[in-house]
């Protein structure tokens, strides 16, 4: 069997057109949807990522805006910073890039957010909602691989869907993602034992480990749904995923590239996200 790959470019490219088009009525109506992203410091990928979204932002016509801040910004002023943007009426986003400085406590500053502008889905409270099915901001790059599995109308419901990784970002929320579309979850990490005897059960297989290609087709079941969330960097400086792309090809009936996957998928849920709050607060407020 040779998988059909998931393009999560292409795919993203079309959910964008659409997301374009809706931002042009919202603009109409008098709703200019904005994204604020908080950057601390010039660690050179989270500048790499933040432009990114900054990009997908100008290209689907959402307003946006970068917050750079010293590397030896205070917790309490980056706060004030919040606290600024959570009542500033012409924002209806805020992203801080994680991670931060050692000296600025993450779950703090995450929660520091309102969670009608938690656009990120980071927040308790917003965590919370999703657990318990209700609607509210879902994290990105979870609702990137529930989307890509609804693209290929590749069914959830009844499956075994096996998540490496524990992760707040990632493998935790894709977890609970996956149980609320009724699949039959286990999550599996680095104190697993086994771990090749619970993948091979996997009728969906998503990999959110961060090393390069420790996934081969000794830990798949044949005509298995592969989704790789990993972003390594080789010494020779391409990016890779965390499964071995060539030889998972051969048994996979799905599979996800590195790059174009994941990683396009997670900044237009973001953009999604976005358009979403900016229509949620407009209602609160009119
Ligand atoms: P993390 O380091 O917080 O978590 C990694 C998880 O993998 C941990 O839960 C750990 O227990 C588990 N693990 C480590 N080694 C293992 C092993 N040998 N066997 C089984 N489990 C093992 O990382 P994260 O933030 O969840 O990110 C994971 C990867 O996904 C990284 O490469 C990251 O860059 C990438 N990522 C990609 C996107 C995207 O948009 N594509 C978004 C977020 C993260």
């Amino acid at each position: 069997m040779t998988a059909e790959i998931i393009d999560g470019k292409a795919l993203s490219l079309k959910l964008r057109e659409a997301m374009k088009e809706e931002v042009t009525k919202l603009k109409a109506a008098g709703i200019h949807p904005k994204l604020t992203v908080v950057l601390v410091g010039n660690h050179p990928a989270s500048k790499s990522y933040v432009n990114g979204k900054k990009k997908a932002c100008h290209e689907t016509g959402i307003d946006s805006e970068i917050l750079e801040l010293s590397t030896t910004v205070t917790e309490t002023e980056l706060l004030q910073q919040i606290h600024k943007l959570n009542n500033d009426p012409t924002v209806h986003g805020i992203l801080v890039q994680l991670p931060l400085p050692g000296h600025i406590e993450e779950q703090k500053v995450i929660e520091a957010i309102i969670p009608e502008k938690d656009v990120d889905g980071f927040h308790p409270i917003n965590i919370g909602r999703m657990m318990t099915g209700m609607d509210t901001f879902l994290p990105c790059t979870p609702y990137g691989i529930i989307t890509m599995l609804q693209s290929k109308s590749i069914p959830i419901k009844g499956q075994h869907a096996v998540v490496i990784g524990r992760s707040n970002i990632v493998g935790k929320p894709v977890a609970q993602l996956l149980l609320n579309h009724h699949a039959t979850v286990t999550t599996c990490h680095s104190k697993t034992k086994d771990l090749k005897s619970l993948t091979k059960q996997a009728d969906i297989l998503i990999v959110a480990i961060g090393k390069a290609h420790v996934i081969d087709e000794s830990y798949i079941k044949e005509g298995a749904t592969v989704i790789d969330v990993g972003i390594n960097r080789l010494d020779n400086g391409t990016l890779t995923g965390d499964v071995d792309f060539q030889s998972v090809k051969e048994k996979a009936a799905y599979l996800t590239p590195v790059p174009r996957g994941v990683g396009p998928m997670t900044i237009t849920m973001l953009l999604k996200n976005t358009i979403k709050a900016a229509k949620g607060l407009e209602n609160r407020e009119g």
